[in-house]
């Protein structure tokens, strides 16, 4: 494989209009070497997760003096909607229709605001080698990555990405509501081999998940054979599956979590986690047990809860 500089060119990218017919952007950097694979690379889907933007500009001072062999991708923040509205997801009055950009993959040029700016960005994606989506956790989340079980391109992506943990599943359409349009799985669904990584917690920066959020994307470009060096061997990764049952509220109340668990913890089945109380009379609601034996990977530490809302995730061994 042949390495040269990197080029690097950054391009306003229009996604879509708003109401008043003010145009909605991102910016994309392109790194640029000599011929090899594309990797496509974004961050913020949802507007609270900041880590993966934090990631991508420590990886901008590693690849502008690099040496590269392809083309990487990188959109710090693909929903500036929801980022400048310091949200979760896009707030309804841009989209009654599809408020969470991640359910409506690939897009499609003529439906909501939000299917508009995917089929947009699908362009660079579908002719994509390998896609990385950052994400993380609402709810306290445990570092780690996904990616579908019995890919290997996928799996290798993953492992090399390095985080302790990987949780796979039979489908990508694993989102907290189950519903499809993921990212991952219209790229998986379109052949791309795609990992989503969840670089711990939402609204705030945390330095160790952004330092292994870069340390991954530069492994996994390495085990691409984008970057020349060899990749780093890692600690074997924990591989976990994400099949169980979520912990769920079956009533509505304030959750409080047993002091001593946090994520990462391998917990049994029927194990008490925590307590739902109504905060009014005092009364418990609900005692809440793990689903099934363990590693808790989400644990809900806002703690007003409303019946349904997922209080644990908890993933088991593969
Ligand atoms: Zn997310």
């Amino acid at each position: 494989m042949d390495y040269t500089a990197v080029t690097h060119t950054t391009t306003d990218r229009r996604l879509g209009r708003l109401p008043s017919g003010r145009a909605v952007s991102v910016t994309v950097h392109r790194y640029v070497g000599s011929p090899g694979p594309t990797v496509y690379i974004q961050a913020a889907q949802h507007g609270i997760e900041l880590n993966g933007p934090a990631a991508l500009r420590r990886l901008h001072d590693r690849l502008t003096d690099a040496a590269i062999a392809g083309t990487v991708l990188v959109i710090p923040v693909v929903n500036q909607l929801a980022f400048d509205h310091r949200s979760y997801m896009t707030p309804g009055e841009y989209d009654v229709m599809n408020p969470n950009l991640n359910r409506v993959w690939p897009g499609d040029e003529s439906g909501s605001l939000q299917e508009q700016f995917a089929a947009r960005l699908w362009e660079l994606v579908k002719d994509a080698d390998a896609a990385v989506d950052l994400h993380t956790g609402t709810a306290d989340m445990l570092e780690h990555v996904r990616c579908r079980a019995g890919d290997p391109a996928a799996e290798r992506l993953a492992e090399a990405f390095g985080t302790s943990y990987r949780i796979t599943d039979e489908s990508e359409d694993t989102g907290d509501d189950g519903s499809g349009g993921t990212f991952r799985a219209a790229a998986a669904a379109a052949g791309i081999p795609v990992i989503t990584a969840e670089l711990s917690n939402s609204r705030r920066i945390a330095q160790d998940a952004v330092a292994a959020g870069v340390d991954g994307i530069q492994n996994l470009l390495r085990e691409w054979a984008v970057l020349p060096a060899e990749p780093e061997s890692k600690a074997a990764q924990t591989v976990l599956r994400n099949d169980a049952e979520p912990v769920t509220a079956s009533e509505s109340g304030l959750f409080e979590c047993r002091p001593d668990i946090a994520v990462g913890d391998t917990v049994d089945a029927g194990e008490r986690l925590g307590t739902v109380y109504e905060p009014s009379s005092f009364e418990q609601q609900q005692v809440v047990s793990a689903t099934e034996r363990g590693v808790i990977f989400s644990l809900a530490k806002e703690s007003v809860v409303v019946k349904g809302e997922r209080l644990a995730g908890i993933a088991t061994p593969r």
